[in-house]
């Protein structure tokens, strides 16, 4: 939904609809992940993966202003339990000054209760900027404005797949203007662009649409408890381990570690796992892997 709303403000012109397989937005990786506004801590410095972290950062917060989101900038520690934690502590520091995460700290462990009175550790990340919010809000919103700008969605529209219609001027006054068909089951629409979005199906429909299915799209899920409202003045905002920087970037899942995240809710959420999955879409049941954490 971002990159329609994108487009429809940039080419006021263009006659714009968005195909969308399930009858509400935002109903999977949007509606389910941690909900987290990054910083842009963890990317490889000058890559643009980190340049846009740090961009969508400022980008966020204007935009949640604009509309009226709520999100709580309640900041997030990096903690290094032990002293073999240091140096990779500090590693990640300097990708975060590179990365130019805005007044990131490096706090030493006496420190980390002025944040998280709740929290052990040897030396610390402190990164204020970082936020939390609703992204499935988020997408409502995007949603919305997109419509206000004259574009259309399509729910219950799954894309099967894609043709190129017949010029078919004498009986189509719109002729191949349009020869593009996006085919659902029993349905179809007719266009002269598509872009393909599809989150966790993007390598699916990228091959579906004649493009190359590389990359190729490997699933995971987080998974999630709730703390219990007694036990909620234990965390006050995000507290990750320096571990969790491998999912980011080398890949080590074995180190994963947990997370506690405050959630736009009055909740703190504890992410405990994140799986590997047989089906891109499956929330809920049987995974492919064990748990990392
Ligand atoms: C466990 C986890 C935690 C995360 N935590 C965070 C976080 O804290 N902060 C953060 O910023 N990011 C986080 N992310 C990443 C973030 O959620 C994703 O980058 C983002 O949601 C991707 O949005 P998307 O629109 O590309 O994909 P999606 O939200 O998955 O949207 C893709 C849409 O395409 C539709 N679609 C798919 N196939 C078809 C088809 N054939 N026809 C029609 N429609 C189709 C789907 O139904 C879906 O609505 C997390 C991701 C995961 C997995």
């Amino acid at each position: 939904m971002a990159t329609a709303r994108e487009l429809a403000l940039q080419h006021s012109h263009l006659k714009l609809g968005v195909v969308e397989k399930e009858n509400q937005l935002a109903f999977h990786q949007s509606g389910h992940n941690s909900g987290v506004i990054h910083g842009g801590i963890y990317y490889k410095p000058g890559s643009l993966k980190a340049k846009l972290c740090v961009e969508g950062l400022h980008l966020s917060y204007k935009y949640f202003k604009e509309e009226g989101i709520p999100y709580k900038k309640c900041g997030k520690l990096i903690v290094a339990v032990d002293d073999k934690e240091v140096g990779r502590l500090l590693d990640l520091f300097e990708r975060a000054k590179q990365n130019g995460v805005p007044d990131v700290e490096l706090i030493e462990g006496h420190d980390i209760k002025k944040y998280e009175p709740y929290c052990h550790g040897v030396k610390a990340i402190w990164s204020p900027h970082t936020g939390i919010v609703d992204w499935a809000l988020v997408t409502e919103h995007y949603g919305k404005n997109f419509r206000d700008l004259g574009g259309s969605i399509y729910l219950d529209f799954e894309v099967k797949d894609f043709s190129l219609v017949e010029d078919d001027r004498n009986e189509n006054p719109a002729g191949t203007n349009y020869p593009v068909r996006i085919i659902s089951d029993g349905k179809s629409v007719r266009c002269k662009y598509v872009l393909t979005c599809g989150g966790l199906q993007s390598d699916k429909l990228a091959k579906l649409s004649g493009c190359n299915e590389d990359p190729r799209i490997v699933p995971f899920r987080g998974e999630y408890l709730l703390l219990k409202q007694d036990k909620a003045h234990l965390v006050r905002g995000n507290i990750y381990p320096v571990s969790v920087l491998y999912i980011w970037s080398d890949i080590d899942l074995r180190e994963c570690g947990i997370l506690w995240i405050q959630t736009s809710m009055c909740f703190q959420k504890v992410a405990i796992n994140i799986c590997m999955l047989l089906d891109s879409e499956n929330h809920h049941g049987e995974i492919a892997s064990p748990a990392y954490s």
